[in-house]
């Protein structure tokens, strides 16, 4: 086996403005942590390019966004840009991109409610080099299965305590569902909700496109995405592609979607910071649009998100 990627750590706290870097490889978190006797914390994952943190503010609130589901009292956002250039900036230190074209970090934020009776939550930064898996799935595409998430599409709002919508440290089921997808084959997931409504994917959301000749013989592309009350995470690539592909003349569109939307699109794609745009080939064995016309959108929404911040 090979061994796992160098992990620069930086804690927040209050006695260090730029966070506290710690040995990544030492016994760091006390036992009786909240986080990992319960799951009870929150996360974001972000890719960094060249140094430089992408969507930063959009994750940041979400982060606070998620740490309000849970009464979480983290902190503010200075703390946490300070550790992560910290994070970022031992990282390019000790571990130097081998090419320019190499230069990607995944930077994780991590919050947990700290041990039984803290007074306030353990908060660090992690940053590693990004593995070459998720530019490989961009390349190739993936093969998809549909699973069932056990909740109809209204659960999110009916009990909030579900914490659907944020980003929680109990992903313990979305890294099941994945681990059942690949004894199947497949290589990932698109979870349904119990009304037969398309949610998301475990670590990602589920994109659509068409593309149809207009009356006037213009092209029409449409993008389309499940609606984001339906007890989803709301992306921050999704929200930010949003962003670009108007400006490029894309319509765009919120589901909600059925399991045919999907099928009869002319391309699928699940989207996430990290792995970026990955082109879906397959769904349950059935084949999405062309591959031809896969490849293009992808090219054209791929150069969009380039550009982003
Ligand atoms: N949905 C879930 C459940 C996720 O875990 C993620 C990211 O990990 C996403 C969607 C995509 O979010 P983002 O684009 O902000 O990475």
């Amino acid at each position: 086996m090979s061994s796992p990627a160098p992990v620069v750590l930086v804690f927040l706290d209050p006695a260090f403005p730029d966070g506290r870097l710690a040995d990544a490889s030492r016994p760091q978190l006390m036992v009786t942590d909240q986080g990992a006797t319960r799951g009870d914390g929150i996360f974001e994952t972000m890719l960094a390019v060249g140094g430089s943190v992408r969507k930063l503010q959009a994750h940041l609130d979400r982060l606070g966004g998620s740490a309000e589901a849970l009464d979480l009292a983290i902190p503010g956002q200075d703390a946490w840009r300070r550790a992560i250039a910290t994070g970022i900036a031992t990282h390019r230190d000790q571990h130097p991109a081998p090419t320019a074209g190499e230069d990607e970090l995944v930077v994780k934020l991590v919050a947990t409610r700290g041990v039984e009776g803290a007074a306030s939550p353990t908060a660090w930064v992690q940053v590693s080099a990004a593995g070459a898996a998720g530019r490989r799935q961009r390349e190739t595409g993936l093969d998809v299965i549909f699973l069932d998430r056990g909740y109809d599409s209204d659960v999110a709002e009916r009990a909030p305590w579900l914490l659907l919508g944020a980003k929680t440290l109990s992903y313990a089921v979305n890294m099941a569902a994945l681990r059942h997808a690949r004894k199947q084959g497949a290589d990932d997931v698109i979870f349904l909700s119990s009304d037969g409504r398309v949610l998301e994917g475990p670590t990602s959301t589920v994109l659509l496109a068409h593309v149809e000749k207009s009356d006037d013989g213009s092209t029409v592309k449409r993008l389309i995405t499940p609606q984001l009350d339906s007890g989803i995470l709301p992306g921050t690539s999704q929200g930010a592609l949003f962003t670009a592909a108007k400006a490029a003349g894309w319509e765009l569109g919120y589901g909600p979607l059925e399991p045919q939307d999907l099928l009869d699109a002319d391309a699928v794609w699940l989207i996430s910071s990290v792995r970026l745009l990955a082109p879906v080939n397959r769904i349950d064995g059935k084949d999405i649009g062309t591959p031809a016309l896969r490849k293009e959108l992808t090219a054209e929404l791929t150069g969009l998100y380039a550009g982003i911040e």
